[in-house]
């Protein structure tokens, strides 16, 4: 049996006994290197996926290796190619230091995609597992699978980097496919613009000329009546050309408020996949891949202090991570876990995360598309009093704050108004799941906003 031969052996057992999803993830680049002497050298492209094969799935592929070959008594890895190349990459110099959050890369004019974002760079857990192996099957088949891909998870969980690896996984794939990636906010101005310019025309032609087109943030488009109109139309000619369409959102399609109904039904037409928040485990994974890209190397101690204490949001996460980088650079040491104390006390309690009344109600007003002064109102609509429960719920569970202070801060109501909202939503949490994916994202946006 050749090493390569070997290998293929080992790959197809292994794929058998994992999701396709883990499967691209952590066995993409591996291969023998040598197989001589009772050894065998597998080679990795990083020292993350290194460690993740040694201890996760070590001992399998040692099973398998000595049931194929009885000769071979120990399995080794090793770092493959693709890790000098990090090694290799200059120290970024001293005055980048403040920039760390400056793209390293340009953004494609085309396509609008940022070539960073990638399925290598994406790290797969429980989390989001599910999405990430639909996604990864779209950028395969584009237009063959599941049509739409509806992907949808809080802030900084990842959907723009899932979205945009698809899109870069195809131009890549197929070169010859128009893929156009577009946040939901700028496609509303684009059809405010064109409608001013008298160019309507010109930019419906140019959205419905494309083969894969990949709308971000679709809850923006609540409450507005003409652009998901707009969107409506272009949405079934792509669909009936057998044309791609990628969407995220930060909460389901049946959760958009004023979103008009046919264009709810056309999102959970396809594939829904959601994003939640990452595991110890994968939020580590995060932070040893983005310090590898970075070419650092922190201790376990110090990158698990960051992943103890950052849980909800990936995007905090890697900004705590390049204060880190910053440390680094500037000391050319690496922090101990003291230094990481220190340099994350702020950001830990940085006045975002500081909550008031006002924030809540923002935040909940924001969420449903009402106005602070509707959700303060007297006004019984049921569109409007469930939110104003849902608030007072909050301004109690997350204030402490008393009945009649939340009856005074919603127009002056009774304190058993506020009572009754509140215990109508802790009775309604007990067997209503959508209730409370919804307050988790309100909370997200009330912690993170
Ligand atoms: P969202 O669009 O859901 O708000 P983003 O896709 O912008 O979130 O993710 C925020 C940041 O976190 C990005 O820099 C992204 O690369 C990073 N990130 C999120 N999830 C992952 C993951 N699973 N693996 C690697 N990086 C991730
Ligand atoms: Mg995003």
């Amino acid at each position: 049996m050749t090493k390569e031969e070997l290998w293929q052996a080992v790959l197809a057992q292994i794929q058998l006994n994992i999701s396709q999803a883990n499967f691209s993830t952590w066995f993409k680049d591996t291969g023998i290197l040598s197989y001589k002497e009772g050894q065998v050298m597998v080679s990795v492209p990083n020292s993350f996926a290194k460690e993740w094969l040694e201890n996760k799935y070590g001992k399998t592929i040692a099973k398998i290796i000595f049931s194929l070959d009885q000769e071979i008594k120990d399995v080794k890895y090793i770092l493959g190619k693709s890790e000098l190349k990090v090694i290799k990459r200059n120290p970024v110099s001293l005055a980048s230091v403040g920039q760390l959050e400056i793209e390293e890369f340009k953004i494609d004019k085309d396509t609008n995609l940022n070539p960073k974002y990638t399925f290598e760079s994406f790290v797969v857990g429980p989390s989001n597992e599910l999405s990430h192996a639909a996604a990864w099957a779209v950028g395969k088949k584009p237009g063959a699978v599941y049509n739409p891909l509806f992907i949808y998870g809080g802030v900084g969980l990842g959907k723009t980097h899932l979205l945009q690896s698809i899109g870069n996984t195809i131009i890549k794939n197929f070169p010859e496919k128009k893929v156009r990636y577009i946040p939901a906010e700028k496609f509303t101005a684009g059809i405010i613009s064109s409608i001013k310019n008298h160019d309507v025309e010109t930019f419906k032609k140019m959205y419905r000329s494309i083969d894969v087109l990949i709308l971000d943030d679709v809850q923006f488009l609540a409450g507005k009546e003409k652009t998901q109109e707009e969107f409506f139309h272009t949405f079934n000619t792509l669909y009936e050309d057998n044309k791609q369409i990628i969407l995220s959102s930060d909460r389901p399609p049946k959760a958009i408020p004023a979103l008009e109904e046919r264009l709810r039904s056309r999102f959970e037409g396809g594939m829904i996949g959601d994003i939640g928040y990452p595991d110890y485990e994968t939020r580590m994974a995060i932070l040893k891949t983005k310090s590898q890209e970075k070419a650092l190397n922190f201790s376990d101690e110090v990158l698990g202090y960051l992943a103890t204490n950052i849980q909800r949001n990936v995007r905090e996460l890697e900004g705590a991570l390049n204060r880190l980088v910053a440390y680094q650079r500037i000391n050319n040491k690496n922090p101990e876990l003291e230094d990481a104390k220190s340099l994350l006390k702020s950001l830990l309690l940085s006045p975002s995360k500081v909550v008031n009344p006002k924030k809540i109600i923002d935040s909940v007003a924001n969420f449903y598309d009402l106005k602070e002064k509707e959700i303060i109102s007297i006004s019984r609509k049921k569109e409007i009093v469930r939110p104003r429960q849902i608030a007072m719920y909050l301004l109690r569970e997350e204030l402490k704050s008393s009945y009649p202070f939340i009856g005074r801060r919603f127009g002056g109501k009774d304190h058993t108004t506020a009572i009754h909202a509140c215990e109508k939503i802790v009775k309604e949490l007990e067997n209503n799941e959508n209730l409370g994916n919804e307050i988790t994202l309100i909370k997200q946006r009330i912690y993170t906003g």
